[in-house]
């Protein structure tokens, strides 16, 4: 294995200046750096492999075809997959998250049944069940927090014979907080309904295995894992996916065409219409060997370590208050916090005056940020290739919003 102090040399991007300033890359959450390997491998895939995969029988569509198919083949493998057929790809959580609402969710659901998810969900996890609640007649149910980010007592009980979906995320992209994932969907497998696991957050951060998880349906997206943007995942259990409707409809997905009628492609590939994003794939391949150079487990400790150092450092700021819980074991690389008087998106800006990249705003969970009338934060979030001292610029920066903006204490 790989040392991680080492990771932080393999990101070009990072020695990029902005304002004569060294960038300083704290936006992992939203999207996450790519290393010169991911890119070198993808270069190789569009100068030596490139054509369309799963048409044509020459050389170029078949080694496309190839390494499409064994990037899925490492997938299968990074999350513990119990078959290829269970991995679809994507573009990313969000088109995963739109296939699970459209094709099982509409095909499933009726009036009378309830859809659960948590007040923290990121939108792609929330409006999408909205959508399905509004056209099938089901009503969508919430699980409420409390003030440090747990679910409140009694609430994982509003899950009960009449669910039919319990939809979470494993890792909140606002507190950073891990569900309790054994126990939700314990209780939702006992009243019969599936379990919908948004990966987003926690697939880059540290070991999946989604038969452990023993989640129906997990999602996430390659472009927050060191891939390139446009790729994603659905995994799905294979007899749910068997028994549902294909989503989208055109080329690949059939199997054969009269003019009347179709049948149509078997899995993966049912789900998979059109000319796929190889050179994505690819990426996410590459970005796969590229992490687990370093292990999921050592990135996921070494997170810890940078949470360690830095949440205790900014909860002794004054007037600064931190969103979720304030343990550093609970937070998982992301930290969302606002400043007395300041909007989030001012202290962005001042620290993109010095060429640090963090993110402000609602983060795409609206309904969290009503829950604690927070409506904007700022949010600071970490990765393998984040350093100490990158934390340490920021903290020196961040102390000096407010009386950039006026104030004197
Ligand atoms: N869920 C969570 C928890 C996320 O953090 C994100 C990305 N911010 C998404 C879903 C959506 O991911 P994407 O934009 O890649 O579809």
């Amino acid at each position: 294995m790989r040392p991680i102090a080492e990771a932080y040399k393999d990101f070009p991007i990072l020695h990029k200046e902005h304002n004569g300033h060294r960038v300083i890359y704290l936006d992992s959450g939203a999207t996450a750096q790519i290393p010169q390997v991911v890119v070198d491998r993808v270069v190789e895939h569009m100068t030596q492999h490139n054509g369309n995969p799963h048409r044509g029988s020459h050389v170029l569509a078949i080694e496309a075809s190839e390494a499409y198919e064994n990037a899925r083949d490492r997938v299968v493998e990074f999350i513990n997959a119990r078959e290829r057929e269970e991995v679809v790809f994507t573009r990313n959580t969000t088109e995963s998250m739109n296939l699970i609402a459209h094709s099982y969710g509409l095909n499933n659901l009726k009036a009378g049944d309830k859809i659960i998810i948590t007040v923290a969900e990121h939108h792609a996890n929330l409006v999408t069940w909205q959508y399905v609640a509004e056209k099938t007649g089901a009503t969508l149910e919430y699980m409420y927090l409390d003030e440090s980010g747990h679910l409140k007592d009694g609430e994982i009980n509003k899950i009960d014979e009449t669910t039919k979906i319990v939809a979470f995320a494993h890792i909140s992209n606002v507190l950073g907080m891990e569900f309790p994932v054994k126990e939700l969907t314990e209780k939702a497998h006992s009243v019969g309904a599936v379990v919908v696991l948004d990966g987003a957050q926690s697939t880059p951060h540290k070991k999946i295995d989604v038969q452990e998880l023993d989640c129906d349906f997990f999602v996430f997206s390659g472009h927050k894992m060191c891939a390139s943007q446009g790729i994603g995942v659905l995994y799905g259990k294979r007899e749910l996916l068997e028994a549902m409707p294909p989503f989208l409809l055109g080329g690949d997905m059939i199997e054969y065409v009269k003019e009347q009628s179709a049948t149509f492609n078997e899995l993966p590939y049912k789900f998979e219409a059109g000319t796929p994003n190889a050179d994505g794939a690819v990426s996410l391949h590459a970005a796969i060997d590229y992490l687990e150079s370093f292990g999921m487990d050592a990135i996921e400790a070494y997170e810890e370590e940078l949470v360690a150092y830095i949440l205790p450092k900014l909860l002794e700021l004054p007037h600064i208050n931190v969103i979720g819980s304030t343990n550093p074991k609970e937070k998982h690389g992301v930290i969302a916090f606002t400043i007395d008087d300041v909007h989030p998106h001012d202290v962005a800006t001042i620290l993109d005056a010095k060429g640090i990249c963090v993110r402000s705003g609602h983060h795409c969970a609206q309904p969290l940020g009503a829950f604690y009338n927070v409506s904007a934060s700022t949010r600071l979030s970490m990765y393998l290739y984040t350093r100490k001292e990158d934390l340490d610029a920021f903290l020196e920066v961040l102390k000096t919003v407010r009386s950039v903006m006026g104030f004197k204490d």
